[in-house]
């Protein structure tokens, strides 16, 4: 094949299909390269694709009887952990029934594959019926740069040229470095390991034992003894006959603990109140994958060079401010606002730096960045041992005094807090944190 595209994408996940669609539908020519047997044979995701863009990107989704997600969320738990007791905070809406939905739960290797069938849909619709591709099983080997502006890439023997490549590969952002736009080091204390089981259900016992109705689903994070004292959190999801359960946990925290994730994720699902919501079901899928912390010093130095945008997980874009893991939802808006830059540079013949830079400048006024942004010092606070371990323990403690009736005389509640701050944490600590928390939520 000879011929020059006007864009080379590198991956097919959230981030490669939303940038595919988004040129398909501006009639672009363009190849999407992915490694993988199909779109999202190798993606491993919790995952709640949070927010609207898949609205953006296939419209009235929810219609479809055959969709790729499992389920939309209508409600959405925080639960604390110690040994002995849970204490949750839970939410529940009608408003969560509204389309487009807040967030749904999605299996990746069914999603992605999915997801990429529509593109196929677009892409038969476009300008470049026969010459736009979606190429599975190739692995991209390198970025071709001539005069430092990419001019395609080159997988074993072969080359591909483009005007420009979208380099959307994940998290394990090789191209990204090849081209010089990432350290080749990111410290350990950075990055985290996903680790994500999916359990079988009978589906109308999963919805009974979830109260679920519909295609209503729950997202579970989970705070404290889920990690076994390592830096992390653990999640649990609805699907449609099945649920994912899981945990993130800090690489450097795992190390120095030497403690395995599979024996953490072991622990996560033996607590009474875990044990208890995952009986009966058979473990049919067990992955693993790096994952973002949402620290932004293990960015790439910048986004773009001459003829190459990078965007989705390859750009570290993953926010954990304790409120929901987004990264899907990142790599989706990152991977729109990428193709709607070459686009531009199309219209413009140029795809210097100087129109690439506008992604940047595009991705900055996003909530993307805008998040990212306000909410590092969350990001930080999330990841200290206060949070996943002291203030876990003391929630429960209290909530152990509080709700235990033993026909004795019951202390005010003030005293109760009293002696479970003293018992786990001190009042000054708890003040720094209070302080940390108001100023970074
Ligand atoms: C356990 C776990 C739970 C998570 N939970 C959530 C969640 O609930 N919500 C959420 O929003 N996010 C979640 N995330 C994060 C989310 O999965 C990622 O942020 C998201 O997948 C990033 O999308 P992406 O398209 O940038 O990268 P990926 O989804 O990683 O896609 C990259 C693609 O590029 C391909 N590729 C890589 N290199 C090459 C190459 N050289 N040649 C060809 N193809 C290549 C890969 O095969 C892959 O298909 C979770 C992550 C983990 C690990």
């Amino acid at each position: 094949m000879d011929e020059k595209f006007d864009c080379i994408i590198v991956g097919a996940g959230v981030a490669g299909l939303a940038a595919a669609m988004t040129l398909a539908r501006n009639n672009m020519k363009f190849l999407l390269i992915e490694k993988g047997e199909f779109a999202g044979a190798k993606n491993v995701s919790g995952g709640v694709l949070w927010g609207s863009d898949l609205a953006k990107l296939v419209p009235n989704y929810w219609e479809e009887e055959n969709a790729g997600w499992e389920r939309y969320i209508t409600q959405r738990r925080l639960t604390f952990l110690d040994e002995q007791s849970s204490f949750s905070i839970d939410f529940k809406s009608s408003h969560f029934q509204e389309t487009p939905y807040t967030g749904v739960v999605v299996l990746r290797s069914k999603f992605d594959r999915w997801l990429a069938g529509k593109v196929e849909d677009a892409i038969a619709e476009s300008d470049f019926p026969m010459d736009s591709f979606i190429a599975p099983n190739i692995k991209v080997d390198e970025v071709l740069m001539e005069d430092g502006k990419a001019v395609g890439i080159r997988t074993g023997e072969e080359e591909f040229h483009a005007n420009s490549v979208i380099i959307a590969e994940g998290v394990n952002n090789l191209l990204t470095r090849q081209v010089g736009l990432q350290d080749d080091y990111v410290p350990a204390d950075h990055v985290l390991t996903g680790i994500k089981e999916v359990i079988r259900y009978d589906q109308e016992k999963l919805e009974d034992r979830f109260q679920l109705s519909g295609l209503g689903g729950m997202s579970n994070e989970y705070i404290g003894y889920a990690t076994d004292g390592v830096e992390g959190g653990g999640f649990l999801y609805t699907n449609r006959d099945t649920i994912s359960i899981g945990l993130v946990l800090g690489l450097k925290d795992l190390r120095e603990k030497g403690k395995s994730p599979h024996d953490i994720l072991n622990h996560f699902k033996k607590h009474p109140a875990v044990r208890d919501t995952i009986r009966g079901g058979e473990v049919v899928e067990y992955s693993a994958h790096v994952v973002s912390s949402g620290d932004k010093r293990i960015m790439p130095k910048e986004l773009y060079k001459d003829g190459v945008l990078i965007c989705g997980e390859a750009a570290n874009l993953l926010m954990n401010a304790g409120k929901a893991i987004q990264g899907m939802d990142y790599a989706m808006r990152s991977g729109i606002l990428a193709a709607e830059t070459i686009v531009k540079a199309k219209e413009q013949d140029d795809y210097s730096s100087s129109t690439m830079k506008e992604y940047r400048q595009a991705l900055d006024e996003s909530f993307v960045m805008k998040d990212m942004n306000s909410f590092q010092d969350a990001v930080h606070m999330l990841h200290s041992p206060q949070m996943f371990k002291d203030v876990p323990n003391l929630i429960c403690d209290f909530g152990r005094k509080f709700f235990t009736i033993d026909n004795e005389p019951t202390p005010k509640s003030r005293k109760m807090l009293a002696e479970s701050i003293k018992k786990h944490s001190s009042y000054w600590d708890l003040m720094k944190l209070g302080f940390k928390g108001a100023k970074s939520l």
